[in-house]
């Protein structure tokens, strides 16, 4: 199938073609024409399945012009977890907008930054993405209404709500007029996501391109069994003797994440780490660098685990187990993304030995073992 079947106007099929998307990932061929006829849509897609062009192109499509240019109500409401995900929505959103006729304009607000700025700036906008606290802040300072609002997205809404935000969604929820469209993405359906999904959409169109827990096919698993002592020298001896060129590092908790930053770069590896207690400037810049392959390695929490997309990234290491294994899926899956084909690496210490058994066991995988403490390295 190709993106001409499925009822885009033209101007949208040229960006297409310049941008190379030659033709749609399953999510978008099941969700552009039924979102184009005005449906709710229950999405059940991960990062890499190409969610967000599947509702930014039909969204856009409908896009009437604004009336009150000068006003501050929005058309579309796209909510968000994270400051990541708003800044990668929104730049999705610039990209397609050039297919509409008229101007379009798409602001991205979240926490961590100045509010003053965002409100000034709140007028005329037609697409807003936003993380739930933060627009909260700014419907209390009468910065933004949805009297007039025609879409509203919730993107990752497991992350939404085991982030804490349940009680910030029902409340934004109140403030939507009754009618109006519905699209929720989820990269699983559990309860949580399963009661919002009962409050809020009417007869929703259900598409599930989630792949099977532990269908993981495109990516080559290896693990190593390492000593604790010997977990650093041998994280750097497998980045330097593979010549790894753009390696995601996952660790537990911010201080490792930190400390292996640290060792890394002292060891002359260029590395930045990031998670929740740094900075959004700080964030957004290692994972620029990084996106664009002038940042070597990333050494992140689970915080990045989701919803963060890097085309391509060969290779992912696990310096520490994932509490659960949907999170081992997560991780690894940020690499072999749509075409792409990946390598995970996770390193077991013997204090890990069972729990990573428990990890294989929930995938229904053996992933293959080396020795790691036999391997001759500095
Ligand atoms: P997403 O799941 O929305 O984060 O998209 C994952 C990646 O796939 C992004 O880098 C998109 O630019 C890319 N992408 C999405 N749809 C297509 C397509 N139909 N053809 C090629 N690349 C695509």
């Amino acid at each position: 199938m190709s993106f001409n079947a499925l009822g885009l106007p033209k101007t949208f099929l040229e960006i297409l073609e310049n941008e190379n998307y030659k033709n749609p990932y399953p999510i978008q061929e099941q969700a552009i024409p039924v979102i184009l006829k005005g449906h709710d849509v229950l999405g059940i897609a991960q990062t890499g399945s190409g969610k967000t062009a599947s509702y930014v192109l039909p969204v856009l499509a409908a896009l009437k012009q604004k009336q009150g240019a000068k006003d501050r109500q929005v058309d579309v409401l796209v909510l968000v977890p994270t400051r990541e995900l708003a800044e990668q929505v929104k730049d999705v959103f610039h990209l397609f907008e050039k297919g509409v006729s008229h101007p379009v304009k798409t602001m991205a607000i979240y926490g961590g930054v100045s509010i003053n700025p965002q409100m000034k700036s709140l007028f005329g906008i037609s697409v807003l993405v936003a993380t739930p606290g933060r627009l909260l802040d700014l419907v209390d300072s009468n910065a933004v209404h949805f009297d007039k609002l025609k879409t509203l997205i919730l993107d990752e809404a497991d992350k939404l709500l085991n982030l804490g935000f349940k009680d910030e969604m029902n409340r934004i929820f109140a403030l939507l007029p009754k009618k109006r469209q519905n699209l929720l993405f989820s990269a699983t359906l559990n309860e949580k996501v399963e009661e919002i999904h009962q409050i809020l959409l009417r007869d929703p169109v259900v598409i599930n391109v989630a792949p099977k827990e532990g269908n993981i096919d495109q990516i080559t698993q290896l693990a190593y069994s390492i000593s604790e002592e010997k977990k650093g020298p041998f994280l750097r001896h497998l980045i330097k003797d593979s010549d790894m060129k753009q390696v995601l590092v996952f660790t537990a908790s911010t201080y490792k994440a930190d400390n292996v930053a640290d060792k890394l770069r002292k060891n002359g590896i260029d590395a930045q780490a990031i998670h929740g207690k740094k900075s959004q400037q700080i964030r957004k810049m290692a994972l620029q660098d990084f996106k664009v392959g002038k940042l070597r390695v990333l050494v992140a929490t689970d915080l990045l685990a989701r919803g963060i997309d890097i085309e391509f990234l060969p290779h992912v290491i696990n310096y520490e187990l994932p509490r659960s294994p949907k999170d081992y899926v997560h991780r690894i899956g940020r690499t072999g993304r749509a075409e792409a084909t990946g390598k995970a690496i996770t390193l077991v210490t013997p204090e890990d030995e069972h729990h990573f058994k428990v990890i294989q066991k929930k995938m229904k995988v053996s992933v293959p073992r080396e020795d790691g403490n036999e391997i001759k390295f500095d």
